[in-house]
This record gives structure tokens, C-alpha cells and sequence, in this order.
């Protein structure tokens, strides 16, 4: 089998958001020079978010920022995709249930794991081993929880 980010196997990355932060993201990402198939998505039709329906048309020189998208997307294996709102028509999952999955929007459906559970476990385990005493079951059953949240879309009832 192929490696990941090989020629045979180019590593899939999507972008959320084809404004600034989004573009320079996938400038980062080419600059790894690994190889890369990245698809960029937005809720607009049109791509470069505030640049294009924020910076008004009285400031043409800041807008020309947009030379340096255009030269971005004309990477290889880049696609845009307009009309599409994460939440909506693509739904996304996180892992970890890092705290910003919560106040972004649409707030990220995500798997929280019980970390502190889960150190409690270890940590009871590596003090009977120090302790001297017999471990013979080393295994712990820990049950992950799925936080739901907009970014997967409307609840189903
Ligand atoms: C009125 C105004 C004037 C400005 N004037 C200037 C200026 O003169 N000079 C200057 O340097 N800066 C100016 N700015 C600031 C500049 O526009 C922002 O700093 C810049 O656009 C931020 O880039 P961004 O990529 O983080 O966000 P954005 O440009 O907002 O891009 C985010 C993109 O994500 C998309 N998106 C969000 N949620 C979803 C979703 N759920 N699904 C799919 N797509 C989604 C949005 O549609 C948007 O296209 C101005 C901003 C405003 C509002």
C-alpha cells in the first residue's frame, strides 16, 4: 500500500472558508511540498470571503490581494466549491472535544474522550505496580461520549 502524501497517494485536505485565513492555510500547505489534493469549500458562490464583500470597492489596491489566491488555486489538484455550507450540505466530526469546538459556528460535533478518567486509570495501575502488588489485568474499558453539535447538521427526532 501507498503512503500517505506520496505521489500514489496524495494526502486529501479540506479548507472551510475561502477568505484570507483559508488561502493562506493552503499556501502553507503547498509550501510542505507534499503531495496534495486540497478542496476548498464556501457557503458563498464566490471565493475570497471579506476581501471580495468587505473591502470596499473605493480600496482597489487591497482588493488585489486576490492575485495572490488566484495563484494558490492554480495549484494542482485545487478545487473550490461554492454553495456549501458546513453544517448544512457537508457535515463535519472533530476528535478530542477541544474547547473551541464549542464556540465556533457552527459549533463541531466531536468525540470527547475522558482524558482525566483515563490518567486516573493509569496512574491507579503504575502505583500497584510500584507498590509491588499483582497487576494482572492491565486493560481499561474507557467509553468515549459523542458531543453533537450543528456542525453534523440538524438532530434528527
Ligand atoms: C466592512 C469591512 C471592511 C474591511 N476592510 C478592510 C480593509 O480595508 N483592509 C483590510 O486589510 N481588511 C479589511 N477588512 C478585514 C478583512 O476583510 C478580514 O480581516 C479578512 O477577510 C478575514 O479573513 P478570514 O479568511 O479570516 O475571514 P473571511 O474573509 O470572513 O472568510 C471566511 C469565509 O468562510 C466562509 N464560511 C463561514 N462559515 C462557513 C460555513 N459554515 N460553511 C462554509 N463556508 C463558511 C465565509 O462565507 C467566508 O467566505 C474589512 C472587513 C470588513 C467587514
Amino acid at each position: 500500500m501507498s503512503a500517505l502524501g506520496s505521489d500514489e497517494c496524495p494526502l486529501r485536505v479540506a479548507i472551510v472558508g475561502s477568505g484570507p485565513s483559508g488561502f493562506y492555510a493552503a499556501e502553507s500547505l503547498y509550501k510542505a511540498e507534499i503531495p496534495l489534493r486540497l478542496d476548498m469549500f464556501d457557503r458563498l458562490p464566490t471565493p475570497f470571503g471579506l476581501v471580495r464583500g468587505g473591502v470596499a470597492p473605493d480600496h482597489p489596491k487591497i482588493k488585489t490581494v486576490t492575485k495572490i489566491y488566484d495563484r494558490i488555486a492554480a495549484h494542482e489538484g485545487f478545487q473550490f466549491f461554492g454553495n456549501v455550507f458546513i453544517g448544512r450540505d457537508i457535515a463535519v466530526g472533530g476528535f478530542d472535544d477541544v474547547p473551541l469546538a464549542e464556540h465556533i459556528h457552527p459549533g463541531l460535533t466531536t468525540i470527547h474522550q475522558p482524558i482525566h478518567e483515563a490518567g486516573q486509570r493509569v496512574t491507579q495501575i503504575i502505583l500497584r505496580k510500584i507498590s509491588g502488588q499483582s497487576v494482572e489485568d492491565c486493560t481499561a474499558l474507557i467509553t468515549p461520549e459523542l458531543i453533537i453539535r450543528a456542525s453534523s447538521g440538524p438532530r434528527r427526532s
